[in-house]
């Protein structure tokens, strides 16, 4: 084993590096160091997040740089704000015992005259976004004409965001002479148009497998009707009281959704994404940073930056859609020696999506089972034990206290004041998921669940208690088909699609439990992209659009309306996959319903 003194970096830069910790050199930083140190040469390394790329290019660039040489020498392309302070911050690290270097960091959302002053302070190192880099070039304020090196650091994420174009034009003012070192943990087609056109013949390093995620994380999946996929994450925080990661969102709506959620049941979350001015997304990265949140909801672009690398877990609240993306993810945990768990939560026929990402990362996920109510409370249970067990005991503080403690204690055992002392804790969670409904549901490979019969699926008991609880609220709900029903049939508009995950058996179950009236005869549905239509018994549309008044499906509100009244409306004829209206998610103002235990209160977590 290679160790870093063996590299052959200068005294001060080991001297430094030895005091944050690095003892041995990791694969990527092995392979780069020694090898840039003696060669003038472009280089693609290609290695998972978390591997210690930005030393593997940070090292070798600190010992080439001259000292003498007033001019920027390495201009290093990162793609977010956060992920270019982070290297700016390791760089100063790295250069503690070397005072001269100057670096600095230009970014987006920060007063553009500080960085110039900067900038006109002189600086070795320039640690730059590509948006304002551009700006900088454009206004004149930054000369990068005779730089010795470009570092696209995470150059996959750079494309991945829409920077091609200025990827292009910042490398245009580079000359020709300089080296340029690709950093990336993936190698799209994108990033080979980079390296095709602007290196000369690369030299390639590839640590691990491409696209393969970090061998410390071990995925799990969780598979739930897609109505579900809130009260599952729920179970899934909840079965993990000292859970520390990160919520991965599609959407912003989503994740401001979520995380609003998540705080109204009590959780310690909160939401990253791109409508947050920088002031904001700043103050929840320190409060993520410092663990006082142990639970951030994010957009892949908003997550980017995050630095913390002590994850304990990543949660997918929805798949990707590439697989480069969920190897982003995944690999945001499990860093630096530590162990990491990637959970998904998916719906009945995303299954083909869990295969194709276990082809690629050539792993294999585990399909979990949602956590019950019982087990959830014996996990919180005894983590409140353990918690009050290794509670310190400050003598000093509590003793003026103690003597009127006991007086009221009086003569309570220790067995009475245990009891008592769990319950106050945690009846209200006992409460909660006193009759938490079973969220599992199995599906057969080939997507049955998809078509599948409800009848078939009663029989099977798969979704244990709710199934039968639902037969038992109305036996014999007509199937999909067209029913035998001879009246006439209002055609409503609902605002729930197959992008929801819904299917016609979901809608018929929300159509049974939102009017709770299961002899309301059904007729024909049709799930559209966004949104579907479903007939009923005409002599019952005044009863669906009140009882639909102020349903919400998941995190969303729902809009039922008769199909005829919105074809009026909306003068367009509609045609398949496109939005009917613009007022699909109208509020229809009141309290909106929640669908099963959703809207129930969760008792409240304290921050640690
Ligand atoms: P990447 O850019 O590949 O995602 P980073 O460079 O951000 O990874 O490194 C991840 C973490 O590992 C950082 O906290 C870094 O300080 C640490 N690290 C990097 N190299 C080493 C090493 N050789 N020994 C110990 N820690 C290291
Ligand atoms: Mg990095």
């Amino acid at each position: 084993m290679i160790r870093f003194d063996e590299l052959k970096l200068s005294e001060s830069v080991l001297a430094a590096i030895s005091e944050m910790g690095y003892v041995e050199p990791s694969p990527v930083q092995e392979q780069t160091i020694p090898f840039l140190l003696e060669n003038d040469s472009d280089i693609i390394a290609l290695a998972q997040t978390g591997t210690g790329k930005t030393a593997a290019f940070g090292l070798p660039a600190i010992e080439k740089t001259n000292l003498n040489n007033k001019n920027i020498q390495t201009l290093i392309l990162s793609p977010t704000r956060e992920l270019g302070m982070q290297i700016a911050g390791e760089l100063e690290k790295f250069c503690k015992n070397l005072p001269k270097i100057r670096i600095v960091a230009v970014y987006g959302g920060a007063p553009i005259e500080k960085q110039i002053s900067e900038l006109n302070r002189g600086a070795h190192f320039v640690v730059a976004t590509p948006g304002r880099m551009v700006d900088l070039i454009k206004r004149n304020r930054i000369d990068i004409s005779a730089i010795d090196r470009v570092v696209l650091d995470e150059a996959d994420e750079m494309l991945n965001m829409g920077f091609r174009d200025d990827l292009d034009f910042i490398l245009s003012k580079t000359p020709e002479s300089k080296c340029t070192w690709l950093f990336s943990a993936t190698m799209p087609r994108e990033a080979e148009m980079i390296a095709k056109n602007y290196m000369k013949d690369p030299h390639k390093i590839t640590v691990g497998a491409k696209n393969a995620g970090t061998d410390n994380v071990h995925h799990v999946y969780y598979q739930v009707q897609a109505r579900d996929r809130y009260l599952a994450l729920k179970r899934v925080a909840d079965i993990n009281p000292d859970i520390y990661g990160i919520i991965f969102c599609r959407t912003r709506q989503e994740t401001k959704d979520i995380a609003e959620k998540l705080i109204k049941d009590g959780y310690n979350a909160d939401a990253l994404h791109g409508d947050l001015s920088q002031a904001q997304r700043d103050m929840v990265m320190r409060r993520f940073r410092i663990k006082n949140l142990q639970m951030l909801v994010a957009t892949d672009v908003a997550a980017r930056g995050i630095d913390v690398t002590d994850l304990t877990h990543v949660i997918n609240y929805n798949l990707p859609d590439d697989v480069e993306n969920y190897t982003h993810r995944s690999g945001r945990t499990g860093r630096a020696g530590k162990t990491g768990v990637s959970i998904s939560i998916i719906h009945s026929r995303e299954n083909g999506k869990i295969r194709q990402i276990e082809r690629t990362l050539q792993k294999k996920f585990e399909c979990a089972k949602i956590p019950g109510g019982k087990e959830i409370c014996e996990v919180q249970l005894y983590h409140l034990i353990d918690k009050m067990t290794s509670t310190e005991v400050n003598q000093e503080q509590i003793e003026p206290f103690m003597e009127r403690v006991m007086e009221k204690i009086g003569d309570l055992s220790k067995e009475e004041i245990v009891k008592r002392f769990v319950s106050a804790e945690f009846s209200r969670f006992l409460d909660y998921y006193k009759n938490a409904p079973d969220l599992n549901i199995s599906v057969r490979e080939g997507g049955r669940e998809d078509r599948g019969e409800r009848r078939d699926r009663g029989e099977r008991g798969e979704r244990g208690e709710r199934t039968r609880r639902d037969r038992g609220e109305r036996s014999e709900r007509g199937g999909f088909e067209r029913r035998e029903y001879n009246g006439n049939f209002t055609r409503f508009f609902v605002s729930l699609g197959e992008k929801d995950g819904v299917n016609k058996r979901d809608l018929i179950g929300i159509i049974n439990q939102t009017t709770k009236n299961r002899d309301i005869a059904l007729g024909k549905i049709d799930v559209m992209r966004n949104f579907s239509f479903f007939e009923a018994d005409k002599a019952a549309t005044k009863e669906i659009l009140k009882s639909f008044q102020d349903a919400s499906h998941g995190d969303r509100k729902l809009t039922v309306e008769v199909a005829e009244d919105r074809a009026k409306s909306s003068a367009p004829r509609r045609r398949e996959g496109g939005a009917p209206s613009g007022d699909r998610n109208r509020d229809f103002g009141g309290k909106r319903k929640d669908f099963r235990d959703g809207g129930l209160n969760r008792p409240r977590r304290r921050n640690k």
